[in-house]
């Protein structure tokens, strides 16, 4: 990374994800941002929070219930407990995972995702999901993926970040295409389908940030999966999605993410 890409005047979507779960890895410009998008997205760390259970519960469902052992998570994120290999394997240690993000500052932390259990691996690339084709060709790819073997590909909170839909299906499809039958999409995005007027005055106020973002309705989430079979229960808001206690605490106007995750065949 050269020095000049870790700009930190602008606010940054993994910062400011990062600010309002509790962490420390952001810089006023986050902070203030957080402040003026969550004046309008008052519930918006509370279904960030659903989202991230989402995340662990369905990548513990696709290693224990699917038995894939490979794991390609583009939008990783900042660190945070428990991360993707974590979760994956906690369930089977000899899992692989490589991670993939565009924010400098998840490469300046990019060491706390590399802390595979023996026998398995983990892997960070630094690029941008608007080039898939980047990713496939990256030497990490090469290195980490076994493509005899299912993959899980992990597109969580990110695709509300790629605003036209011509784009986001070309981008899954790519991804999709060189992964054998028995590999998975697993993903969730953005919705205001649960409360309309918070969430779309709370989108306005990213892009007012300079961070483009988008709002799908149910059926715009489920044609990102179209081509694959979705597994019960469907596309639903995350906190429906296979729930455990603390999922099932959480009322659903304060959850305005849609997941799912959905096998080819
Ligand atoms: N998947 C994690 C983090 C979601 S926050 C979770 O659900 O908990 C969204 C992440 O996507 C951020 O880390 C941000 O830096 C990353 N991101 C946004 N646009 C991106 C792009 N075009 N390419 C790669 N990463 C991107």
């Amino acid at each position: 990374m050269s020095p000049s890409e870790l700009n930190t005047d602008v606010p940054h979507s993994a910062r400011i994800y990062d600010h309002l779960l509790g962490g420390k890895d952001n810089f006023e410009a986050d902070r203030d941002a957080a402040a003026f998008i969550t004046a309008d997205w008052p519930h918006l760390a509370i279904s960030m929070r659903a989202n991230r259970n989402y995340m662990a519960r369905q990548a513990r469902f696709i290693a224990a219930e699917l038995g894939i052992r490979q794991f390609l998570d583009i939008g990783a994120g900042l660190p945070t407990a428990p991360n993707l290999h974590e979760v994956v394997q906690e369930v089977a240690p000899e899992s692989r995972v490589m991670y993939v993000d565009n924010d400098p500052i998840v490469l300046v932390h990019a060491r706390a995702l590399l802390t595979s259990a023996p026998g398995g691996h983990t892997a960070y690339l630094d690029a941008d999901l608007h080039d898939p084709a980047a990713i496939l060709a990256s030497t990490e790819f090469r290195q980490t993926f076994d493509l005899s073997q299912p993959v899980a590909l992990s597109l969580i909170a990110i695709l509300q970040f790629v605003v036209d839909d011509d784009r986001a299906h070309h981008i899954i499809d790519t991804l999709m295409a060189p992964l054998p039958p028995g590999s998975v999409l697993a993903m969730s995005t953005v919705t205001a389908d649960s409360a309309p007027d918070e969430v779309n005055k709370g989108v306005a106020a990213y892009v007012a940030r300079g961070i483009n973002e988008k709002a799908r309705n149910l059926a715009e989430c489920q044609d990102l999966f179209r081509g694959l079979d979705l597994i019960d229960p469907g596309v639903v808001l995350v906190n429906h999605w296979r729930p455990d206690a603390t999922a099932r605490a959480v009322p659903d106007e304060h959850v305005h993410m849609y997941g799912g995750v959905a096998l080819k065949r």
